[in-house]
């Protein structure tokens, strides 16, 4: 009997679901309950592409070394530091007899809205990393077993912008839901790619009358967000260094602090810059996968800060259609992206 979660595929430790095993099985043969994918790109997670890049000193031939032995090693592309993973696009190759949906066609192009830490992965060639924009192209094939979400890509946009966005949809959905008419919100890392989504969607939130704030560690950053029109004030300043951010941050809103602040971070020790600029009662909300659960937890408690703290799920219900409409209503950051991610050559 196939499980719909995959733990049919998972070789050890026996009894755990695939995002938690150290080995799956990565047989590309497609099980009733499953969808067999030829994969075109994967787009690596932000926190494991820069531990990756770090490790091999930028050498791309070290890092497609690197990719193929973890994937080797796991039958899945989970890096073994950050424990993350990313996305992919591919075409529907073969679909299960009793995969959940039977009209997808062979062929139709999709993205996998659920990690590559839990996907089974074969990697035959690697044929380009993208070091600017975290895409790396193959020759492979995936799995999606029966409970994994997907999107079909729509034809208004290119597919190499789609990956990029949907690898972070969860973020914007979740601020659509959390930032509130008048509020402050801060971001964390507001130049990067779920910086950007957050800060726009920010500010349709809380309006006029409302402030969204953007720390940033580069000069250059500070240009992005003004030409993008993102952000109401911007603050450079390193996220690790968190009494810096806390008083410009303090000092900005005259000691009020933020109702909401985002980490969209791709570094460690960041956990307590968020929660400092966070007011009592706020809302801290943690995307980024350099998060340590114990250092936010015990570092609050350190503090004597009562705040709401949030796990960033990368899944909340219809995120990627509000992140790609958020693309469409948006041109700037649509050209933005489609500069960034769907550059690097010919594919
Ligand atoms: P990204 O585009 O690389 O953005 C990260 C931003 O953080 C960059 O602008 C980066 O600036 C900035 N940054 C790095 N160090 C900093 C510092 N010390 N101070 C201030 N800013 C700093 O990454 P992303 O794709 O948006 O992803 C953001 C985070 O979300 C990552 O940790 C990623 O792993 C995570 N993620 C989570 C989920 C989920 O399901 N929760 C899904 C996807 C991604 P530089 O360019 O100067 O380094």
């Amino acid at each position: 009997m196939y499980c719909k979660y995959g733990s049919h595929r998972v070789i050890h430790p026996k009894n755990t679901l695939p995002q938690a095993a150290d080995k799956i099985d990565n047989h590309m043969v497609c099980l009733d309950n499953e969808m067999l994918i030829d994969v075109e790109t994967l787009n690596i997670d932000s926190a494991s592409f820069h531990q990756i890049k770090e490790a091999c000193n930028y050498d791309i031939e070290a890092m497609k070394s690197m990719i193929l032995s973890i994937v080797q090693r796991q039958g899945k592309m989970q890096n073994p530091v950050t424990k993350s993973g990313g996305m992919l696009i591919g075409s529907v190759r073969e679909v299960g007899k009793n995969f959940h949906n039977q009209n997808l066609k062979k062929g139709q192009k999709i993205a996998t809205l659920v990690s590559l830490s839990l996907t089974p992965l074969f990697i035959k060639t690697i044929k380009a990393i993208h070091i600017e924009n975290e895409q790396v192209d193959i020759e492979g094939q995936a799995i999606l077993f029966d409970s994994g979400i997907y999107a079909v890509i729509p034809e208004d946009l290119n597919e190499h912008l789609v990956l990029a966005a949907l690898d972070v949809a969860g973020a914007p959905a979740q601020v659509k839901r959390l930032s509130k008419k008048d509020d402050t919100v801060v971001i964390i890392g507001a130049a990067g790619k779920s910086g950007l989504l957050c800060a726009y969607q920010a500010k349709q939130n809380v309006g006029p009358k409302g402030t969204v704030i953007g720390v940033v560690n580069e000069a250059w950053q500070i240009d992005v967000l003004k030409a993008l029109d993102l952000c109401d004030e911007i603050l450079l300043e390193d996220a690790t260094k968190p009494l810096a951010v806390y008083q410009k941050v303090h000092d900005l809103t005259a000691g009020k602090l933020a109702d909401l602040t985002l980490n969209v971070v791709n570094v460690e020790n960041t956990e307590m810059t968020t929660i400092l600029a966070t007011k009592n009662h706020g809302i801290v909300y943690f995307f980024s996968m350099a998060t340590s659960f114990t250092k936010a937890a015990l570092g609050a408690e350190g503090i004597g800060k009562d705040v709401t703290m949030i796990i960033g799920n990368g899944y909340c219900q219809d995120h990627a259609n509000i992140t790609l409409d958020l693309l469409r209503q948006a041109p700037k950051i649509k050209a933005y992206f489609e500069k960034k991610y769907t550059s690097g050559g010919p594919r």
